[in-house]
């Protein structure tokens, strides 16, 4: 198995968010590239860097006004009287259904969900190739790879088709998936991180190509919060083609397993011809969030069953944040899923 990777990604280190209303250090640092990278090495994987497969892939997915504001925001930012080093919201539309606003500070309230993904001067540069190490790992799944790891950082799967949010600002998985889609007639995207994929849920709810399913700590008091409820099943074309499958907090390796099973029973009755396993770490008993109890081992069984689903697969890593376990747990998902 190869892994696709850019230093590039380096280049984003934002400094805050709000937990609760209180500023704290942003767990979304660099420093998690260096364990995820140490954690791949150690299963063995050869190493790729990601060519520049330019802005199409970007624009089959999120917005023109949204890309625009992701490369520009900073400079623009940069000019305002006393603004913030980071490009942080200070007002959210309660609608989204009036005027585009022209401001920079309107647009940030516009295209950030909240003060999880602070914007600096290398965010663009980072998310930028974050979402090319998505694409090329596709591609290489396209060219007849059995399965790639896309080292991808920032993370992807809170980010909507116009929307930042929760550390994320393209959603690499949902990249990754429409670049399978040119070969593929259906794909479906499995996300196992510890939050639900609410940015992968929202681009693809009303398509009936890409099957979204997401396995996560039960939202009802935990983040996304609007999304992630089982009742949210998809509409139009898309009906029946999102599954949630959320869990009590604390559940561990055996109920998480009991829901991948219910999960990957869903995509096979669905087809496809290609997956995306969108791979957060979050669930592990020791992250920082300390949503789910998922063990190292448990890590290792979730690989070997996604593996056993037999599909061309682009595995896109999201979230997982600094602990000594981290690229331990990227360990055994991969040697699982090889040896799965
Ligand atoms: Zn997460």
């Amino acid at each position: 198995m190869q892994l696709v990777f850019s230093k590039t990604q380096h280049r984003h280190d934002p400094r805050h968010f709000l937990s609760s209303g209180a500023p704290q250090p942003n767990p979304e640092v660099p420093g998690r590239i260096d364990r995820l990278l140490a954690g791949a090495r150690a299963a063995g994987l050869g190493e790729v860097a990601p060519d520049d497969h330019g802005a199409g892939p970007l624009a089959a997915i999120h917005t023109p006004e949204y890309l625009q504001f992701l490369e520009t925001i900073f400079a623009r930012w940069q000019r305002i009287p006393d603004a913030s080093p980071e490009v942080v919201p200070n007002i959210h539309p309660d609608r989204r259904d009036f005027s585009y606003p022209a401001s920079a500070v309107g647009q940030a309230g516009y295209h950030m969900a909240d003060t999880a993904c602070p914007i600096s001067e290398g965010t663009w540069e980072a998310a930028y190739w974050s979402a090319q190490t998505a694409v090329h790992a596709a591609r290489m799944v396209v060219g007849g790879e059995r399965a790639v790891y896309a080292l991808s950082r920032p993370p992807g799967h809170h980010a909507f088709a116009d929307l930042a949010g929760g550390f994320c600002f393209l959603n690499n998985a949902a990249i990754a998936a429409q670049e399978l889609r040119r070969t593929h007639d259906r794909v479906a995207i499995l996300d196992v991180d510890l939050h639900h994929g609410n940015g992968t849920q929202g681009i693809f709810y009303g398509r009936g190509d890409v099957l979204t399913v997401s396995i996560h700590a039960d939202p009802v008091r935990f983040y996304p919060f609007f999304w992630g409820h089982a009742s949210e099943r998809g509409e139009g074309a898309g009906l029946g083609c999102n599954l949630n499958l959320p869990l009590p907090r604390g559940s561990g390796d055996e109920p998480f397993l009991a829901a991948l099973d219910v999960a990957i029973g869903r995509i096979r009755a669905f087809a496809p011809g290609a997956l995306v396993v969108a791979l957060g770490l979050d669930a592990f008993e020791g992250d920082p969030f300390g949503g789910l109890t998922v063990s190292t081992g448990g890590f290792a069984r979730i690989g070997a069953r996604c593996a056993g689903i037999g599909l061309p697969t682009a595995i896109v890593q999201e979230g997982g944040y600094l602990c000594d376990a981290l690229g331990d747990n990227l360990t055994a998902f991969l040697t699982g899923f090889r040896e799965g």
